[in-house]
Order: C-alpha cells, then structure tokens, then sequence
C-alpha cells in the first residue's frame, strides 16, 4: 500500500491590516493581478499570487511583508482576509506536512502563465550613507495629534492650483523624521460606506531638525484637489481638509513611512532634485537640510529641475529664488508661460547634458524624482539620452545607479 502523500504547505502572501495606509501602491505593482481591496482592506488572492515579491519594495510601510505558513487547503481566502481587523497569528501545522513549503510559482516568466516581476526603474535601498529612519511609529490604531501651527498658500493667488504649506507641530511627543520620508493624515469622518477615511500620504517639506530648527514640528506642501484625473470636477476629502485648516486645529496622524527616497548623510554628496508641483516638497526638505549645513564645508553640488505651468503656480518660488546660485544650480522648467516655448523637465535634462553627465559620472551623487505619476518615463529617457550621447552604457549606469541606492522615484 502507498504511503499518503504528504499535506502541501503553502507559504502564504498576506497584509498586515493595522499597518497597511491603504495607499494603493501594492495594487497598482502587482504583475499578475493578485493584490485587491474593498473599503476595509487591501488583500492578497492566494490563488494568483506568484510570490514575485515586485509589490514588497513599494510599499511605504512594510505591512505588505507577512507571511504565514499554511495548509494549501486551508489557505486564507480572499473573503476571510477582507474581513480582517489584524493579522492571525501562526498556524500549528499538522505532522505530515511536506518538508518545504511552497512558495507558489516562480516570478519567472519560462512559466507559462506566470509574469516576471517588473524591474523597478529606482532603488529599494537607501543611499549608503543615509541616516537610520523610523517608520509607523504611529498607525492607524495608535495615531498621534499633531496641532496645526501655520497654513498658508504658496502660488499665485490667481492660479487654478491652490497649493497650501501646512506646519504641524507635535509637542511633547516624539516624531523623529528624515527628508524624503511622508506621513500619513486620517481624514475626520467617513466614507460612502460608512468607513472611516484611510489615510493620504504627504510628503514631508521640512528637514529632520524641524520647519523650524531645534523645534518639533515639520511642514507639509499640500495641492487642494478640486478635480480628478481626467479633469473631471472632484472634492479631494483630504487635501481639502487640510488646506481648509486653521491655526490651533488639530490633526491625527500616522508614520512616518518611507526607508529609502533618503539623502546621503556624508560630506560632499551632490543630488540631483527633478520635481515638479507638491513634488518639490522632499525637494525642500533636502534643499534646507543642505542650507543649514552650509559654512561646514561639508556640502556637495545641489542641481534642481522644477517643472510647473507658471513661475505663479510653482510652490515656494519666491523663497527659492532668494537661494544663492553657488549653493544650488536651479533648473526651472515652465510648459505654460505665456511668450515663452513649452519646456518640460526632461528638455532642461538635455540642455544641461554636460553638467548632468558630470554629475552622473560621480558616485556620490545621488537623483531624486517626485511629481506627478508618468514623469518617471520622460526622466529616464533624458538621462539615458545624456549618458549615451558621451558613448556611455546607461544599462550598466542604471543598474549601478540602483543597486547604490542612488536613484529614487516618489511618484503619485
Ligand atoms: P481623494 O478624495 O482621494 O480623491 C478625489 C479624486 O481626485 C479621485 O477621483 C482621485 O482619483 C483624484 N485624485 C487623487 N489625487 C489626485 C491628485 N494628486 N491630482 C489630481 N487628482 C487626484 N499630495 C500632496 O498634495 N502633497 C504631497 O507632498 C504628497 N505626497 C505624497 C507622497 C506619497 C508617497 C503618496 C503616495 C502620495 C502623496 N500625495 C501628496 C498625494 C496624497 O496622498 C493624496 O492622494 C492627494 O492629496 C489626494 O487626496 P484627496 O483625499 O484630497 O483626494
């Protein structure tokens, strides 16, 4: 008589729902489809999972990294994890379970069916020499309040975009951040559903030291969204609220979240900011951490490239004109200023080939994009475009530039 065969044990993708911001990124990642959510949760389909990880590095919180090993029949369904409020714990597993766990099917696209994960355009690691960040210090159980201690809006007043700097100060309690990291905002209220709000994620705007140095605040660029995507009219619950509040209100929020879009910590690194509207937020943070270092003889060459409409709908223009030219090389690129040509960001990339080709050419530089989603494609294209140009491999200078942690994206 044959022996039974032994119990298949599957190791199973899951979300940690306490921690999950339910930004969406994991889904918008997935090759294969596998990532779904409703109004509660953002889940894993265990029937089409592949385990090709290409959602892991995205995620700003780290809640998409959990894994339970499982009896393949008794795999947690879809239903069962949308209904979740936390993760369960560890299964005991029967005796005779098989010796390796699967890990469903290989991100390998020889299997038929099965995509290869996508490789990332950026890193998924920090640049070597970045500080340690903290991350979901405060989550959606545990939120802290921050008090609003300034709110003022920061393009034209004639301008369609409503563009908002927001400082929140946090008192007593701690909220240790780094440039480049984001918080989370719960909303007040609920949704169609009658759910709670999930939270938004902004961009922090202030250096580590705080929007004003030795104290615990930090601050916020804010883009009041009055309309979708598509241009259709829309009410953005969050944005809203927080370009709508007042000084002394008070805010709930989660994170920090974010261990890799960080600045290199050692003396005489250059970046290269490419931004363009509420992008220019980490852009600020970075910029100001490097302008109160000035005189220690420790800072490298700042290049920005900051794309807006009009020079009335670009955020902090004016501040950032003040800035001295030998401290920072500014790069504006304006696509609806009336008499001039459009310009885009990639265009002032290849006028600036040279200099960027220097840049590029040194390892302690490091490239920061954050904007609008779709910005990605036109960016790398100039910056391939300018490595090729010297006779350069920009594959090779690509892959160095991630695997060095010296190329990041934050686009949304
Ligand atoms: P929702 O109520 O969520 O959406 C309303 C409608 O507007 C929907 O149809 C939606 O599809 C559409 N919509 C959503 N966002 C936008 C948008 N940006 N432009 C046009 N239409 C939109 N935003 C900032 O203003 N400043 C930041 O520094 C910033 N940093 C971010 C950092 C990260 C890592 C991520 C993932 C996002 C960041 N965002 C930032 C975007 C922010 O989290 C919100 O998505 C944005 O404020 C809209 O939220 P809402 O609640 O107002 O709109």
């Amino acid at each position: 008589m044959n022996a039974p065969l032994p119990v298949e044990v599957l190791k199973q993708h899951l979300i940690d729902p306490e921690i999950c911001i339910r930004c969406n990124t994991c889904e918008e990642t997935c090759p294969v489809d596998a990532i779904t959510h409703d109004s509660n949760n953002y889940v894993v389909d265990p029937e089409i999972c592949n385990g090709c990880m290409a959602c892991v590095p995205p995620c700003p919180t780290g809640s998409i990294d959990n894994w339970r090993l499982v009896v393949r029949a008794e795999a947690y369904s879809v239903q069962d994890q949308l209904g979740w409020e936390e993760l369960p714990g560890e299964k005991v597993l029967p005796a005779d379970t098989a010796a390796e766990p699967v890990l469903l099917a290989p991100a390998d696209a020889s299997v038929p069916g099965v995509a290869a994960a996508p490789v990332a355009s950026g890193a998924s690691v920090p640049p070597w020499s970045a500080a340690h960040p903290y991350v979901n210090l405060y989550t959606h159980k545990t939120p802290v309040t921050a008090t609003v201690v300034g709110n003022y809006r920061v393009t034209g007043a004639d301008t369609e975009s409503d563009i908002h700097h927001i400082v929140l100060d946090f008192g007593e309690q701690p909220f240790p951040v780094l440039e480049g990291q984001s918080i989370g905002i719960l909303p007040p209220g609920t949704d169609a559903q009658g759910r709670p709000h999930y939270a938004r994620q902004y961009s922090l705007a202030s250096p580590r030291d705080g929007e004003r140095a030795g104290y615990n605040n930090l601050s916020l660029t804010v883009k009041r969204v009055t309309q979708d995507h598509g241009g259709a009219a829309a009410h953005g619950v969050c944005s809203n609220y927080l370009c709508d509040l007042a000084r002394n209100d008070t805010v709930q929020v989660i994170g920090p979240f974010g261990h890799t879009f960080l600045m290199p910590n050692h003396p005489r690194a250059n970046l290269i900011m490419i931004c363009t509207g509420t992008g220019s937020a980490p852009m600020r943070a970075m910029t100001e951490r490097s302008r109160r270092l000035l005189g220690t003889g420790d800072i490298g060459k700042l290049m920005l490239f900051f794309g807006a409409r009009t020079e009335r709908e670009l955020p902090y223009f004016g501040p950032l004109m003040k800035l001295p030219r030998d401290f920072i090389d500014i790069n504006l690129a304006l696509s609806r200023e009336a008499g001039q040509p459009k310009r885009y960001v990639q265009d002032l990339i290849r006028e600036r080939a040279a200099d960027v080709r220097d840049l590029l050419a040194d390892r302690n530089t490091c490239i920061y994009v954050c904007g609008l989603k779709g910005m990605e494609v036109g960016v790398l294209d100039a910056l391939q475009d300018v490595v090729v140009q010297s006779g350069k491999d920009w594959s090779i200078l690509h892959e160095a530039l991630r695997r060095e942690g010296r190329l990041h994206f934050e686009t949304y």
